[in-house]
């Protein structure tokens, strides 16, 4: 169980009791579900397990903007199963936009149905051109009486093709870069919303390409100001990054679990492998790095609890120290298990295929390591 102990400081009662349930969930009912193999299979129990966090309640701490609580449940969930991770993740980063910029009526019309599972949500940023550098987005959305007509192709999206709605990124204004960026909710059946096709990884995560072909949406599916999507969408994943690193750290977990019970009950030479220094060597890496990671992570999310307005260095510190550590971390559990750690249905083969992206979504580590010194000479600076 995620070790709320080490982040007394930064947790509260509630979220003692949370972890202890989430775990219970998790490891009981998530963690014996069969990874996915093909592709369609990832996309049907994608679905399947949004409706269980939806029945249970286990998505409420993203509707009560509770980043701790978020943690928490991420943590939990990768630990227990990578996929599950993401679905809960996916319902975060899809929902937030609408908690900081809906209307009434946008609120009203689809934050139940999401917190029940019903309604799965897609996050539209990034573009065949346009990655890292969001700004350089080539979607428009051009205004034409009281609707908006969006063309243009987003690419690596996650639960595209399933997703019921879609918060979309397109440029209302080109001339204006940056400022000129929208955001908009376009549901999944929109006309002129194509899903291109599957882009398959060797984890189970339902990532996709869609395309706008002079797809048509009313003006009040424009969410928030005209020319404010970019900084909505900075802001979202500022919240996030924490919730994406408290998922390293439920893999890291795991991976060290693994680790500890292998080299226990494995023996080499006369001896087990838990008697050999290199070996103990990897364990204690591995541990200690993961304490520090749970560290950055929940401090970044306390602060935002707690009042702070922007999070930015302290989720980039969060996401890029977490992601890194656990991918070091699986590797480890890897090599100490040793031949049985890359067969394809091995707890840590499955970490080692689905930690890997953790470095790359929401932004890289390299983006990660440029916000921080950015804030820092700013600071400097100022
Ligand atoms: C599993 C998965 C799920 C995803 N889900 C979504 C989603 O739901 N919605 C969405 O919008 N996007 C999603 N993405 C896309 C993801 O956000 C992008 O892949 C990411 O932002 C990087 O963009 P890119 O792949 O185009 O790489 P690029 O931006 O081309 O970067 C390639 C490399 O260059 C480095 N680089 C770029 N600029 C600089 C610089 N200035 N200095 C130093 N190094 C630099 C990067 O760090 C990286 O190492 C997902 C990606 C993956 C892998």
């Amino acid at each position: 169980m995620p070790d709320t102990r080490l982040i007394r400081t930064f947790i509260e009662q509630r979220h003692t009791s949370l972890a202890e349930r989430a775990r219970r969930f998790a490891m009981g009912e998530i963690a014996q579900r069969p990874e996915p193999v093909e592709d369609t299979d990832a996309r049907r129990e994608a679905r399947t397990l949004l409706g269980l966090l939806g029945e249970g309640n286990w998505l409420q701490p993203i509707f009560d903007l509770d980043l701790r609580g978020c943690c928490l449940m991420r943590e939990a969930l990768a630990e227990a199963s990578p996929l599950a991770d993401a679905v809960f993740g996916l319902q975060g980063l899809g929902t937030t936009p609408i908690l900081l910029a809906g209307t009434q009526a946008q609120k009203e019309q689809w934050l139940g149905p999401i917190a029940q599972g019903k309604v799965m949500t897609a996050f539209a940023m990034t573009e065949p051109e346009a990655g890292s550098d969001v700004a350089g987005i080539a979607t428009t959305a051009r205004r034409e009486g009281s609707s908006y007509v969006l063309d243009g192709t987003k690419t690596l999206i996650s639960n595209a093709g399933i997703a019921d709605v879609y918060v979309v990124f397109a440029s209302t204004d080109r001339a204006k870069g940056a400022k000129g960026i929208s955001c908009f909710l376009v549901p999944g059946d929109a006309l002129g919303l194509r899903f291109v096709g599957p882009q398959v990884m060797s984890a189970a995560h339902p990532l996709g390409e869609i395309a706008f072909e002079s797809c048509r949406v009313p003006s009040d599916a424009l969410l928030g100001t005209e020319g404010k999507g970019y900084g909505l969408g900075l802001a979202t994943l500022d919240q996030l990054r924490p919730t994406v690193a408290a998922a390293a750290c439920g893999m890291a977990a795991r991976a060290l679990a693994e680790s500890l019970a292998h080299v226990k009950q494995r023996k080499q030479f006369g001896r087990s492998l838990a008697e050999f220094q290199l070996v103990q060597q990897k364990l204690a890496r591995m541990t200690t790095d993961l304490t520090a990671a749970r560290l950055l992570t929940y401090r970044a999310a306390y602060e935002k609890d707690t009042g702070q307005e922007r999070i930015t260095s302290e989720a980039a510190m969060a996401k890029s120290f977490a992601t890194e550590m656990a991918q070091r971390a699986v590797d480890d559990a890897v090599q100490l298990i040793g031949g049985r750690g890359v067969l394809a249905d091995h707890p840590v083969d499955r970490l080692y295929r689905a930690v890997r992206a953790l470095r790359i979504y929401e932004g890289t580590t390299e983006i990660q390591q440029l916000i921080i010194a950015g804030e820092m000479l700013k600071e400097a600076k100022g």
